[in-house]
C-alpha cells in the first residue's frame, strides 16, 4: 500500500475502490402494519388476511376524499360530538375510567406486578374480562380476527386508516436485559483507534427500556431470533400487500441485527462528520458547507498533512464525485459509507505510543459480516415490500444508534424509492441535529432524484439521552427546552410542506398527539395552498386509544390519518399497556383534556336521553 508521510504525523494513503455493500430496506421486529385504506376506494368488502394466526379485516374506504378535493384546514378539535360519535356510551365510560386510573401513581408504577398478581388471584378468564373492560379494551384491538376486524372497520368507517401493530413484548427482567445488551454491544476485537465513550456500551444504561415509555425496545438474542423477526415481517408485508395498495409496515432496525454494528457504524459516521467540519469550517447550514481544492490543501496543511500538488489534486478529484469543484457533506458521506479504505486516508501517529491510528475507525471483518447479515435481512424485506406495493417506515431510536440507522435507511431509499416512496425514515425534532439531518437527506434525495419518505416525531428517548450524556460527559443531544423542540418540529414540518409545494417527490407523516402541531400543519397546508394531490402526500399518525378528538375530526374532514392498532393476547401485551399507562400519567400528557372531554360527552348524551346511543 502506498503511503505519503507528512509532518505532525498525519499520513494520506492511496484511495481504494473497495465498497461496503450497503443496499437494503427494513421493517420492524414488532408487527407494525399500517393498513392504508385510502387505496381501497373500489373495495366494498372487508378483506381477510392470515397474519400470524390472526385474520385481519381491512378498512374499506377511509381517506379517499383527500385525493379528490381539498380537505378543510380549520377543524374544530373541541367538538365532542364529532370526536366521539364512533364510540358507544360504554366505550366512552371505559376510556374516561382508563385515563382516570392512569392518574393513580401507585397503580401505574406497579402496574406489571399488580396485573400478574390479579391474574393469579382471579384466574385467567376473569383477568381477561377485567382487562377487556379497562386498559386492554381501550388500547388494544384484540387477539382474534373478529375483534381486530371490528376495530379496523370502525376506524375505516370514520375516515381513519389502521397500522396494525403486533404488540407482543417479552417481559425481560432488568438483569437479563442488561446481560443481553452488554453481550451484544461489546466488540470482540480491541479497537485500533481512540473510541468515543458515547458509542460504547455502558452497563448503567444497558437496559434501554428505563425511562422510555412511548417506544418499544428490542434486545439482541442471536442471529436466529433476528431471522425469526424477519420472517414475521415478511408475513406482515404479505398480509398488507394482499389487502391494500400502498399499505405500510413499520420496523425497528435493532430488531434485525446485532446492535454493536449500529454503534460502530454510528461512531464512524460521527467521527467522519467532525473531520469534514475541520475541512469546511462551522459556518452556515451543514448541508450547504463545502470545500474546494485550495481550501482542502490549506486545511490539510494546517492539520499537519503535507502533500504535493499532484497528490492533493488526485485526492480531491476522487472525493468530488459530481465534478462540481467542491466536496460537500453528501460527497463526504458517500466516501465514508461506501469505501472501506476511506479511513486509511487519515492516519495519525500517536506521539505517546508511536503507533499509527486512524482518525476514522475501520470495520473489523466480523463487524462487516454482522453488517452484511443485517443488510441482507433488511434487503429481503424491502424487496418483498416493493413486490407487494407496501411501504416500510423505519423507527428512529437512540442517538448512539441513529446515525447508522438513518444512513442505512437513506441507502434503502436510494435503491427502492426510484419511482415512488417505498421506504420512510424518521426524524426526531427534539434533537439539536434534526434540521441538519433532515436537510442533508432531503438534499441527497433531490440530487439523486429519488422519493423522500419520512415520519416527523418529537422523540421518545429524552430522559435516557439526557442522563446518558450527562454521566458520560458528552454534549446533551436534546434541545434545551420543550419550546425549542416545538419550534424545531414546526420548522421541519414547514420545510417539508414547502418542498411538497414546490413539486418535491416526498411523502411525510406528522406523527404527534400534540394538537398545536396538527393545527400548525393544517394551517400551513392551507397557507401554502397545497392542491388535493399534494395533500395526498401528507399523513397524520396517532396511537389507538389516544387523542381521538384529533384523529376522528381529521379523518372525517378527509385528511389521511392513521392509528397504530396494536393486537395480541392479553398476557403478552402487558408491557405495552404498562407503557401506555405511564405515558398518560402526567397531568401535562394531554390525557386530562381528553378525560374531561370524554366525561362531558357522556354527560351530554345522558342529559339528551341517549342512553342507548348507537355509534354512527
Ligand atoms: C405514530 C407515532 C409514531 C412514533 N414513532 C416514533 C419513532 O419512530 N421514534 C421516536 O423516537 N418516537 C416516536 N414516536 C413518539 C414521539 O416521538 C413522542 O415521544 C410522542 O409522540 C410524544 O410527542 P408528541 O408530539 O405526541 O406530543 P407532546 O406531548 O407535545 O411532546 C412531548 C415530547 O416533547 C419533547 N419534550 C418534552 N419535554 C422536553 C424538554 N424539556 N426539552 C426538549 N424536548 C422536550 C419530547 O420529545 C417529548 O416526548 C411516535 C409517536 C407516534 C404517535
Amino acid at each position: 500500500m502506498h503511503r505519503t508521510v507528512f509532518n505532525h504525523g498525519i499520513k494520506l494513503l492511496k484511495p481504494t475502490q473497495r465498497c461496503i455493500p450497503v443496499a437494503v430496506l427494513p421493517t420492524r421486529q414488532s408487527l407494525l402494519l399500517y393498513i392504508s385504506n385510502h387505496s381501497l376506494q373500489n373495495r366494498n368488502v372487508s378483506i381477510k388476511t392470515e397474519l400470524s394466526g390472526t385474520n385481519v379485516a381491512q378498512p374499506k374506504d377511509a381517506n379517499n376524499v383527500a385525493h379528490k378535493q381539498e380537505a378543510p384546514w380549520d377543524i374544530d378539535f373541541t367538538n365532542i360530538v364529532e370526536a366521539y360519535k364512533s364510540k358507544s356510551n360504554y366505550e366512552i365510560f371505559r376510556a374516561a375510567m382508563v385515563f382516570q386510573l392512569c392518574t393513580i401513581g401507585f397503580l401505574v408504577e406497579h402496574g406489571m406486578t399488580i396485573s400478574k398478581y390479579m391474574k393469579k388471584v382471579t384466574g385467567k378468564w376473569l383477568f381477561k374480562k377485567s382487562m377487556n373492560m379497562s386498559f386492554y379494551g381501550h388500547f388494544v384491538a384484540g387477539e382474534n380476527q373478529d375483534e381486530i376486524r371490528g376495530v379496523v372497520d370502525k376506524l375505516s368507517a370514520h375516515g381513519v386508516g389502521a397500522i396494525l401493530d403486533y404488540a407482543v413484548e417479552e417481559d425481560l427482567s432488568e438483569e437479563k436485559a442488561e446481560k443481553l445488551e452488554m453481550d451484544s454491544c461489546k466488540s470482540n476485537v480491541t479497537p485500533e483507534y481512540e473510541t468515543m465513550d458515547r458509542y460504547q456500551p455502558h452497563r448503567e444504561f444497558s437496559d434501554r427500556r428505563k425511562k422510555v415509555v412511548s417506544a418499544r425496545t428490542y434486545f439482541y438474542e442471536g442471529e436466529a431470533k433476528c431471522d425469526d423477526n424477519m420472517n414475521i415481517f415478511l408475513k406482515c408485508i404479505d398480509a398488507v400487500g394482499a389487502t391494500t395498495d400502498g399499505g405500510f409496515a413499520a420496523v425497528k432496525l435493532t430488531a434485525l441485527g446485532r446492535p454493536q454494528f449500529l454503534l460502530q457504524f454510528s461512531e464512524v459516521l460521527s467521527k467522519g462528520q467532525k473531520l469534514f467540519e475541520r475541512f469546511c469550517g462551522k459556518e452556515g447550514n451543514l448541508v450547504d458547507r463545502k470545500f474546494d481544492q485550495l481550501r482542502f490543501e490549506t486545511k490539510a496543511a494546517k492539520l499537519g498533512i503535507l502533500m504535493s500538488r499532484d497528490e492533493s489534486q488526485k485526492w480531491f478529484t476522487w472525493m468530488d464525485r459530481d465534478d462540481s469543484g467542491y466536496v460537500d457533506l453528501l460527497d463526504w458521506n458517500e466516501m465514508i459509507a461506501k469505501h472501506r479504505k476511506f479511513s486509511d486516508l487519515f492516519v495519525v501517529l500517536n506521539p505517546e505510543t508511536g503507533d499509527e491510528e486512524s482518525l476514522l475507525p475501520k470495520f473489523t471483518d466480523e463487524e462487516e459480516a454482522q453488517m452484511k447479515r443485517m443488510l441482507i435481512r433488511v434487503d429481503a424485506l424491502a424487496q418483498r415490500a416493493l413486490e407487494k406495493n407496501v411501504r416500510l417506515m423505519i423507527d428512529a431510536e437512540q442517538t448512539y444508534f441513529q446515525p447508522a440507522i438513518s444512513r442505512i435507511v437513506m441507502e434503502m431509499m436510494r435503491k427502492f424509492n426510484r419511482k415512488k416512496t417505498v421506504i420512510m425514515n424518521t426524524y426526531q425534532c427534539y434533537l439539536k441535529s434534526a434540521e441538519d439531518n433532515l436537510c442533508t437527506d432531503l438534499a441527497l434525495s433531490q440530487r439523486e432524484g429519488f422519493h423522500f419518505g419520512l415520519k416527523l416525531v418529537r422523540g421518545a428517548y429524552m430522559e435516557h439521552e439526557r442522563e446518558r450524556a450527562k454521566q458520560l460527559s458528552y454534549d446533551d443531544p436534546i434541545q434545551p427546552s420543550y419550546e425549542d423542540t416545538n419550534r424545531n418540529y414546526n420548522k421541519l414540518l414547514k420545510i417539508m410542506l414547502e418542498h411538497i409545494k414546490q413539486g418535491g417527490k416526498a411523502d411525510v407523516m406528522f406523527a404527534s398527539h400534540n394538537e398545536d402541531s396538527v393545527k400548525y400543519a393544517l394551517s400551513t397546508i392551507h397557507d401554502l395552498e397545497l392542491t388535493p394531490q399534494m395533500q395526498h402526500q401528507v399523513y397524520f399518525g396517532q396511537l389507538l386509544g389516544m387523542c381521538d378528538h384529533i384523529t376522528f375530526p381529521l379523518g372525517q374532514a378527509g385528511h389521511r390519518v392513521f392509528k397504530y392498532v396494536p393486537f395480541g393476547p392479553v398476557d403478552e401485551v402487558l408491557p405495552y399497556l404498562h407503557r401506555r399507562a405511564q405515558e398518560n400519567r402526567s397531568v401535562l400528557s394531554g390525557s386530562s383534556l381528553e378525560r374531561s372531554m370524554l366525561w362531558r360527552e357522556l354527560r351530554r348524551r345522558l342529559f339528551k336521553g341517549q342512553i342507548f346511543y348507537k355509534p354512527t
